[in-house]
């Protein structure tokens, strides 16, 4: 648990905003037993200072993550960087050394724990955003087809409207998912029935050594919410979608209907993460969270949703301790009740 101190601190960071700069600390700041850590900070600092000057992109030090998180939670990252392309994102892994990565997309899977992240933590918010025109093609059964190419840092929800326009089906069901095209990959995103995985047809992979790797479906590994990389560390940089020729207007259709349901049962007008549980097998983990009575339950400023019992909503100034207790509460609760213990979607750092 945080202590007293600590925690009013993170509240008072959480309810100023998003501008408030957290004071670089000092060997005051940090308990004596952890010191050791203190020194691998120094050096973390040190490495990311020597591609600082090197790249076009931004570089921020003790950024806070909870404004790059849909949760709005989340402590200071050691270093924060904002490549502006592809060689930046070469010369920072080449200049990393030992510093653990870890890259994101939108943000909309994480809870990021409240006392931050050490190491590098790089985000394509900048960069990436291209969508190349598609490549229409017959295939051996006589379907029209087309191949589109599209980078790691595009909204799921802004491809899904490009292909639309062209009468491209095969991802209107997840033009409500509000992550990154390379998030999606990697969490193998899914909606009404379908995921990612069933449309895509490669990925181009940007390897800790800084190699660019393309791997074909067969290749990869997909499982519910999950996708193992062939090298598992590595950014997802380019993904190429396999898509069927379909109406425009059934399209259209269909994205609205699902925009709507999710308008109608989903708490989007509070921070939240989506799912926070996985489905267990032929059930469904919100139904189990409602039935065990746990609508509304609330710990610190983190409660369930009462729109949806799989959506833990921040109600201003949340922790992530709190929704970490939260978590661990409902998972006890509802194995008690269900004798279901519910795995977590949602990714904790
Ligand atoms: C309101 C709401 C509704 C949602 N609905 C759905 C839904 O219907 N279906 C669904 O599947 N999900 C849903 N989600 C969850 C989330 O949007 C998806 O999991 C999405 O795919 C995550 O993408 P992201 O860019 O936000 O990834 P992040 O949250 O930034 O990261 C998630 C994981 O992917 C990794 N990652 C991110 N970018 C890359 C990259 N370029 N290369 C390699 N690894 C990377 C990160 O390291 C992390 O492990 C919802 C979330 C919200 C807030």
């Amino acid at each position: 648990m945080l202590s007293g101190p600590w925690k009013q601190k993170l509240i008072r960071y959480a309810n100023t905003g998003t501008d408030y700069k957290l004071p670089m600390r000092t060997s005051l700041d940090l308990p004596r037993t952890i010191l050791g850590r203190k020194i691998t900070q120094r050096k973390n600092m040190n490495l990311s200072l020597s591609f600082q000057n090197k790249i076009k992109g931004e570089v921020i030090y003790d950024e806070m993550m909870s404004k790059y998180t849909s949760m709005r939670i989340g402590g200071p990252a050691d270093v924060f960087v904002l490549p502006a392309n592809l060689r930046d994102l070469q010369i920072i892994l080449k200049h990393r050394g030992s510093c653990p990565i870890l890259t994101i997309g939108e943000g909309t899977n994480l809870l990021v724990r409240d006392r931050g992240i050490r190491g590098i933590v790089i985000s394509l918010k900048k960069c990436f955003k291209s969508i190349k025109q598609p490549v229409f093609y017959k295939s051996i059964e006589g379907e029209e087809r087309a191949l589109v190419k599209v980078d790691g840092g595009v909204k799921l929800s802004y491809l899904s409207k490009f292909v639309a326009r062209y009468g491209l089906s095969g991802i209107e069901n997840l033009v409500g998912v509000p992550g990154s095209v390379g998030g999606s990959v990697a969490m193998n995103a899914g909606a009404e029935g379908a995921e990612i995985s069933q449309v895509l047809r490669s990925i181009k992979f940007l390897t800790l050594n800084g190699e660019i790797k393309t791997y074909s479906k067969s290749e990869m590994v997909f499982a519910y919410r999950k996708t193992m990389f062939p090298s598992k560390d590595g950014i997802v940089i380019e993904a190429e979608l396999d898509l069927a020729n379909g109406k425009i207007s059934d399209i259209y259709l269909k994205m609205d209907k699902y925009l709507s349901r999710r308008g109608l049962t989903q708490p989007l007008n509070m921070p939240n993460s989506g799912s926070i549980f996985k489905n267990p097998d032929g059930e469904k983990a919100g139904h189990l969270i409602e039935s065990a009575g746990l609508k509304g339950c609330q710990i610190g400023r983190a409660s369930v949703s009462i729109k949806h019992a799989n959506f833990i909503v921040n109600k201003g100034g949340a922790l992530a301790e709190d929704v970490i207790q939260l978590i661990k509460h409902i998972q006890t609760v509802v194995e008690e009740k269900s004798g279901i213990k519910l795995e977590q979607e949602i990714i904790v750092i």
